[in-house]
């Protein structure tokens, strides 16, 4: 529950300012090699998934992401003339498609609050793969303006969405967002999101020891049977201001042992290459999978990191691409877009910089210290988006 958090704040490191021009990069050969048409990092990964954050503003102040005590109403967020506009997302995005992206996700910040949203959703759908298919195009929310957004965003050709929510219970809730947000107003978000088609809906829940693990059981008999894929996030060392403790990271393998107390699960396959999370799906008495009962997700990023397969970049709001959620620094890519490069110049950016790729942060981070992790830099997830 509401927890002594100004007691664990640490002090803000503004990571915005720190970028590398592209120009500094050094020539790879193999970006001039126009036959190998989808690029691969120096640990053999594709370009395959693009984040896009839109927005580093939220209206939550989830203490594990946005804590009220750093981001009050004095703290600085970036001005609407560095955001990339609609049209620059674009351009890019269609060259990091040209590399191989086949997967788009908008998040932030709280993505539905950058206006006409839907506007930038009907641009990134229109973009077609090399061989002419449409991407996968789906949007991380907390789901507070969904209920009016969720018809608008179909329509725009938004396939699907992802709602990231902590808990059904209401006083629990309210005081994981710090707003007193109503848990009532993001499961009917989720009902429109439904009723619009955008599915298969995933729900994300953070788990935090000490504050939410009572939910786990409440949230999965819930969602079993709906539809809808539960998924339990380790609480995570992202950014510098939550005041992460490896004590209250409750480790996925016991969220599975806490289901497994109500009811028989079984392992099932990655759906795809690069997938972070670990499926497992509700049996049936025989132990087979019962696809009408569903499935949940466990997303292991602290007890079990693994980048082996990662082929995620994100681009944060102001165009810095980031290689990894734990990457202190990203590339200026918003300097190319606005100092006249063309499309052929961006593109040769995006391929030389993914090629030049060699970040297994995770891993290397989770065989360092506590101590030692705490204290190295790294952007915050409202900035660059979960
Ligand atoms: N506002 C949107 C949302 O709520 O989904 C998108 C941005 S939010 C940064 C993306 C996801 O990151 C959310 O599911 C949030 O719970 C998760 N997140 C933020 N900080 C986290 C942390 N320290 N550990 C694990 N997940 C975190």
């Amino acid at each position: 529950m509401a927890e002594p958090s100004n007691l664990r704040i640490v002090p803000l490191v503004d990571q915005r300012a720190r970028s590398i021009p592209v120009s500094s990069l050094t020539a790879d050969p193999r970006t001039l090699s126009a036959e190998q048409a989808s690029p691969t990092d120096r640990l053999g990964r594709p370009l395959r998934d693009l984040r896009i954050s839109v927005t580093d503003r939220c209206n939550f102040r989830c203490s594990y992401c946005m804590p009220k005590e750093v981001f009050d109403k004095d703290y600085q967020y970036l001005p609407q003339t560095a955001l990339l506009s609609f049209e620059e997302i674009t351009r890019l995005t269609r060259q990091f498609v040209a590399q191989g992206v086949h997967k788009l996700r908008l998040t932030g910040g709280e993505p539905l609050l950058r206006k006409n949203i839907e506007v930038l959703v009907a641009q990134l759908a229109a973009l077609r793969t090399p061989d002419g298919q449409p991407l996968d195009l789906t949007l991380t929310t907390n789901g507070s303006l969904l209920a009016k957004k969720a018809q608008a965003l179909k329509d725009a050709g938004l396939q699907r969405v992802t709602v990231s929510l902590d808990g059904l219970d209401d006083a629990i809730f309210r005081s994981m967002n710090d707003v007193d947000f109503p848990v009532a107003e993001v499961l009917r978000g989720i009902d429109a999101a439904q009723a619009a088609g955008l599915g298969p809906i995933k729900v994300n829940m953070v788990v935090k020891r000490g504050t939410n693990e009572q939910q786990i059981l409440p949230m999965a008999r819930h969602f079993r049977g709906t539809g809808i894929v539960l998924r339990f996030i380790e609480y995570m060392d992202v950014g510098a201001t939550n005041g992460w403790r490896m004590d209250e990271v409750m480790p996925s393998a016991e969220v599975i042992r806490l289901l497994q107390t109500e009811w028989p699960l079984v392992a099932l396959e990655h759906s795809s290459a690069g997938e972070t999370a670990q499926r497992w799906g509700y049996a049936d008495p025989a132990g087979i999978h019962d696809p009408q009962a569903g499935e949940v997700g466990v997303i292991s990023s602290v007890t079990q990191a693994f980048c082996g397969d990662c082929n995620r970049a994100r681009l944060s709001t102001e165009g810095q691409l980031y290689l990894c959620l734990f990457a202190g620094q990203g590339y200026d890519l918003r300097t190319l877009l606005r100092n006249g490069t063309d499309d052929a110049g961006l593109a040769t950016a995006i391929r030389q910089i993914w090629q030049q790729r060699s970040d297994q942060y995770s891993v290397l981070r989770s065989a360092l210290p506590a101590s030692t992790q705490a204290s190295t830099r790294r952007v915050e997830m409202s900035y660059i988006g979960g």
